[in-house]
């Protein structure tokens, strides 16, 4: 069972994945340092035990590598994923990449568990409404930062594997 976290840079996709996966050994597949890399660690919630893939890996900055990088994650996502895990940032709110990724993972056809990062406050907690507008359902809310919130991603994603 493999989870895939996707997601534009920065909004804490490693984080969270180092949080799941916590000191145990991450394989990185690496392809010549390019916007390839990929990292797959084990983890286990509820007994149940799944891989997760951190996507990402940004080198060059520029808004044609992401509109293509955009395009390889949801592939990995869809090619070798059970469970998509789309994060996004509250403190930066939906961007023109967050609105590209959501209109592909809407077509998905497996689980999309949207989740909405940095909400290391109450106040923040208020504008993680916006992200309904994505079309993805309820998000969830986390600090993957602190771990506030995780618990209920990872009893979501057992639950959709
Ligand atoms: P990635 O590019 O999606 O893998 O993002 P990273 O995991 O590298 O995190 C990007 C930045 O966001 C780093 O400076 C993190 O410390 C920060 N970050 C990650 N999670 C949180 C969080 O829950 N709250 C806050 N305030 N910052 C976070
Ligand atoms: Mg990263």
């Amino acid at each position: 069972m493999i989870v895939a976290i996707v997601g534009r840079p920065n909004v804490g996709k490693s984080t969270l994945f180092n949080r799941m996966v916590g000191g145990r050994a991450a394989i990185v597949d690496a392809t010549e340092g390019t916007t390839r890399d990929r990292h797959y660690g084990k983890t286990d919630w509820n007994g149940r035990e799944f891989t997760v893939i951190d996507t990402g890996g940004f080198t060059v900055n520029s808004e044609d590598i992401f509109e293509k990088e955009i395009c390889r994650q949801v592939e990995i996502a869809i090619q070798e994923a059970d469970v998509v895990v789309f994060m996004v940032d509250v403190e930066v709110g939906i961007t023109d990449l967050d609105q590209a990724m959501a209109n592909i993972l809407r077509r998905v056809k497996k689980p999309v568990i949207m989740v909405v990062n940095k909400v290391d406050n109450s106040a923040r907690n208020l504008h993680s409404f916006e992200f309904y507008g994505l079309g993805l359902g309820e998000p969830f809310t986390v600090s993957s930062m602190s771990g506030s919130g995780t618990g209920e991603v990872m009893d979501a994603i057992v639950e959709a594997l």
